[in-house]
């Protein structure tokens, strides 16, 4: 594969994201284009020949909207699915904001002339990571206090999607190894005039032209105002809202996982004896959950939110199972909104995971939580 040539859809990527910053949510960016959005359209205007290159701004943003295997000259990278385009209704599309949090920061691959700007972004992104590495090492030596601290700082995330100092005072005075500092960090400050509205699906949504739009349109897409899961939040002196980045790795993965826990917890408390345990994130979130049940035996299970189960196949390894992780049974789970977008999912998944174990099973949360409750209805007849 010509590396030059994905490093100039890096760039195109990259400046995509500076060009849309969420900052400038309400406002159609202008001239100039940043530098490193020059620089890639300025290769791709040589390179282009079946279709001429547009003259104009609003030219090249109906250009970029569509998909990208329809007109782009040179190599699409295989983690991006050229059937969508980088940009989506006047901003940057679900599928390049995946590409830039999954691929890009997360193998920290920004191109190396990336602005301050984009440095800012990835900087903000990297302040979870450290407060993750932080608790890491904690768990080494005092593992009970850093694993509850993990869960009271993830599940705080995924829960407030807005919140304010006092909040954070309230949850964070005691904690050991986060301070209140840190936790605001992971937030930035809501304007006055802005309007804050909410999903209860998929968290803070930005207002545009009227409309309000989610941060993953897959995951959640109708976000009409008098909608009961769509809230308005009212203004107050302090208000801050997630940040981006921290919005679209930690909170919104975390919100299917929250509803099964949750889920499993209630079968826990009906089944004590049967379903003994559920343990969220065990090993500072090596996985997503940990079943013990009456029999001693021990299920690992990780959840997973993809549109495209091709891209996910590519992440699917067997789970880590060392020491108090040990398991008898692993899962992957998927949403089951996942399943009836593409019914063929799970075999698709199957099919490509070349990675995972064939002991693995893979699993929709609602088949899985049926797994579940036959188990239990297992050990109530042997006893
Ligand atoms: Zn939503």
């Amino acid at each position: 594969m010509d590396n030059s040539e994905i490093i100039i859809f890096d760039l195109l990527v990259v400046g995509l994201v500076e060009f849309f910053r969420p900052d400038t949510q309400d406002q159609i960016p202008k001239y100039p284009y940043p530098d490193l959005l020059r620089r890639a359209c300025n290769t791709l205007a040589l390179k282009m020949s079946a279709i001429p290159y547009p003259s104009t701004l609003e030219g090249l943003l109906t250009l970029l909207e569509k998909p990208l295997q329809t007109w782009y000259p040179l190599v699409i990278p295989q983690e991006f699915d050229s059937e969508y385009g980088l940009i989506y209704d006047r901003a940057l599309s679900e599928e390049a904001s995946q590409y830039f949090y999954e691929q890009l920061l997360k193998r920290a691959q920004l191109p190396e002339f990336a602005s301050v700007k984009v440095q800012q972004i990835a900087l903000e992104n990297f302040q979870f990571l450290r407060l993750l590495d932080k608790l890491q090492q904690a768990y080494e030596k005092d593992a009970e206090r850093a694993q509850t601290e993990y869960v009271l700082l993830r599940r705080f995330l995924i829960e407030h999607h807005y919140t304010t100092l006092e909040q954070l005072r309230n949850k964070f005075s005691k904690t050991s190894y986060i301070s209140i500092d840190d936790v605001g960090g992971l937030y930035e400050d809501c304007k006055e005039n802005d309007a804050c509205w909410c999903c209860d699906r998929c968290g803070p949504l930005i207002e545009k032209h009227g409309h309000l739009r989610g941060i993953k349109p897959s995951v959640c897409n109708d976000h009409r105002k008098n909608l009961s899961h769509v809230r308005r939040i009212s203004w107050k002196r302090g208000l801050c809202r997630l940040k981006f980045g921290i919005h679209w790795r930690v909170c919104l993965p975390g919100i299917p996982e929250i509803r099964l826990f949750d889920a499993l917890t209630q079968l826990h408390k009906q089944q004590p004896e049967y379903l003994c345990e559920v343990q969220l994130w065990p090993g500072i979130d090596r996985y997503d959950l940990q079943l013990r049940f009456g029999d001693g035996s021990v299920w690992a299970v990780d959840i997973k939110d993809y549109r495209n189960p091709y891209d996910l196949a590519l992440q699917l390894k067997p789970i880590f199972g060392e020491g108090d992780l040990h398991y008898d049974e692993s899962f992957y789970v998927i949403p089951n909104y996942r399943l009836h977008q593409r019914q063929d999912y799970i075999e698709i998944l199957r099919e490509e995971a070349t990675e995972l174990p064939k002991s693995t099973h893979l699993f929709s949360d609602i088949a899985f939580e049926e797994r579940v409750i036959d188990k239990i209805m297992l050990l109530s007849k042997r006893k």
